[in-house]
């Protein structure tokens, strides 16, 4: 009886599962993998760190698929204290890092109002990793002093881009779809247009791509696809020196097959 009392409600780890190369997983993200009953992930995690999931633990995606409609966040909250009120140990899989712009806090605001116990395993977030993995270090000695983590998802109207003008390393995230408004915002604001600019799309995936150019030229170099970053700032200018590193890193498929 008292055993049963105690496994009454479970735990929901609000998890971080990096930006995508399987190998940026937080030794203890493969932990409570390795041992969680429930999995519930978004779209930008790698299959490689869901592999990590114990046998016989249920996954449970969702994320948005294709052009389908994502699963409404109170559905999601719902699910997640309906899992660990049946006792269950959950892990809440979010792509990067689960309080940058995914709605970590959120779910955990919704957890501790339901009184469910919850723990967060912060990730490494593609804000950082992304722009890395293009040979872009977000601040430089003497060229840029501060980076800005912002969404792109936000009107023209507030003081939002003329704050975001001034940054000296701009990182954007949502962007990719907007890219026209974003760029306009920003030479609006002031920003000048031969400021160096990145796109990183599928920062650290094996299928990874970077388009460089100027904030003048980012809309004409093609259309985006997601998940995409825009870089604006000096930083950008390092790509040229630094960028070969990730052509050459060893991908995830070659890594397994290296431990075998
Ligand atoms: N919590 C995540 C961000 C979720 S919001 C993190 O910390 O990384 C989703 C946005 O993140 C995407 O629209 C895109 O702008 C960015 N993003 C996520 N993964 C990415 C990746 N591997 N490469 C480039 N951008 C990525």
């Amino acid at each position: 009886m008292k055993r049963a009392t105690r496994k009454a409600v479970g735990t929901v780890h609000l998890v971080g599962a990096g930006p995508g190369d399987p190998g940026l997983l937080t030794l203890r993200a493969a932990e409570l993998l390795a041992r969680a009953d429930v999995v519930v992930h978004d779209r930008l995690v790698h299959p490689d760190v869901l592999r990590r999931a114990r046998s016989g633990a249920r996954l449970i995606f969702v994320g948005k698929q294709g052009g389908g409609e994502q699963v409404a966040q109170d559905e999601i909250t719902a699910l997640l204290i309906a899992q660990a009120r049946l006792g269950r140990e959950v892990v809440r899989l979010k792509g990067g890092d689960p309080f940058v712009f995914g709605r970590g806090g959120e779910e955990a605001l919704a957890l501790a109002e339901a009184q469910v116990p919850f723990t967060i395993v912060p990730g490494v977030s593609s804000g950082v990793a992304a722009p890395a993995y293009a040979g872009i270090p977000v601040t430089h000695r003497e060229v840029a002093s501060a980076v800005t983590f912002a969404t792109a998802h936000r009107g023209a109207g507030d003081s939002h881009w003329a704050h975001l003008a001034q940054a000296p390393t701009l990182v954007l995230f949502m962007g990719g779809r907007k890219l026209d408004e974003v760029v306009q915002a920003l030479l609006a604001n002031g920003r000048p247009g031969a400021t160096p600019a990145a796109i990183v799309e599928a920062g650290s995936w094996e299928h990874q791509r970077v388009l460089e150019g100027t904030l003048a030229t980012l809309p004409d170099l093609g259309p985006v696809g997601s998940p995409a970053l825009i870089v604006v700032g000096e930083v950008v200018r390092l790509r040229g020196a630094l960028g070969a590193w990730a052509e050459l890193r060893e991908r995830p498929a070659a890594r397994a097959e290296a431990r075998r």
